[in-house]
């Protein structure tokens, strides 16, 4: 068997993975990663030649316990120089204290869906354009530098409101790609999108607001995780983000994995000759600084487990 990776290794990766595992994976298990675990296991994928970590979300303590040591985990993150790290941030004053800890990019959620906007941040999603304007003006204020992404939450589809016309999503982008922000992803929150949907939305997201289309923040609830970031792919989007291990499982589907598994995406790439610039054997070591920081926590992904194939890079 011959890969082309073999053959085509550009010096610039192809497309980025950004990896959400200690932020979306970590906010959906019920337990609580200790901060040094964490700190063993964000070392770990910074080997593994990851070079954007979504590493927290800096929301209230009393909500997600698990995120009370996001400062320091941004903190401490900082240390890999070819790391961009990354935080979430639900509001104005998540933004302030990411900013204040040195995160050098946000991320902020805007719900496509009204019914999820009101249940999730208790606002409309006219009212989040004003809270990333409000978060972009703090920006430009405290850190010119740091670039803010909206990923747009439900865009494929609302497990409250079902259905999300694609011209819902598509105004809501418009809208805030007016506000300045750097980067609009389009993120399948409850898992329920399908390939020709993604590349149609996708495709469509590059017309309207064309070079901030932004990454592809896909689950894999149903099994279509890979297939859809496939698609986002041909429709031209370049960043993904993915989670080690598919941490996170997904309350609406007892036994299916959260987000789409990092180890399978780096491997998809690599084998289409698509530079990742990830390491497959070191990102597969990551998951046991994960699995000792998350005892019992099912792991996900057919890469580990099948391993890599004869004539792989290093085989
Ligand atoms: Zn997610």
């Amino acid at each position: 068997m011959r890969f082309n990776a073999l053959m085509t290794r550009p010096h610039t990766p192809a497309v980025l993975i950004s990896e959400v595992g200690p932020r979306d994976g970590l906010q959906s298990v019920q337990a609580t990663m200790a901060t040094a675990d964490k700190l063993r296991w964000i070392d770990a994928l910074a080997a593994a030649g990851l070079r954007e970590i979504e590493v927290a979300s800096f929301v209230p303590t009393h909500l997600l316990p698990q995120m009370a040591d996001a400062a320091q985990v941004v903190q401490h993150a900082l240390r890999h120089s070819a790391v961009r790290v990354m935080a979430l941030v639900p509001n104005l004053r998540g933004a302030q204290a990411a900013l204040q800890a040195g995160a050098q990019k946000l991320t902020l959620p805007v719900s496509a869906s009204a019914a999820h906007s009101l249940a999730n941040v208790r606002k409309t999603p006219e009212a989040m354009v004003d809270e990333v304007r409000a978060v972009l003006r703090l920006r430009d204020e405290l850190a010119p530098g740091v670039p803010v992404e909206v990923g747009m939450s439900t865009a494929f589809g609302c497990t409250l409101q079902g259905q999300v016309p694609e011209g819902d999503v598509l105004r809501l982008a418009v809208l805030l790609a007016e506000t300045g922000v750097d980067e609009i992803g389009l993120s399948d929150t409850t898992g329920m999108a399908n390939p020709a949907q993604v590349g149609r939305l996708f495709k469509a997201l590059f017309q309207e607001v064309g070079e901030l289309a932004g990454a592809a923040h896909m689950h894999n609830t149903r099994g279509l995780g890979l297939a859809n970031c496939l698609a986002a792919y041909e429709a031209g989007v370049r960043t993904f983000d993915s989670s080690l291990g598919g941490l996170g499982g997904c309350p609406y589907a007892p036994g299916a994995s959260g987000n789409v598994v990092t180890e399978d995406l780096v491997f998809m790439f690599e084998a289409m000759g698509v530079d990742t610039g990830v390491d497959l054997d070191l990102l597969m070591a990551a998951r046991a600084p994960l699995m000792a920081g998350l005892p019992g926590e099912p792991l996900y992904g057919m890469t580990p487990e099948a391993g890599l194939p004869k004539g792989w890079p290093g085989r």
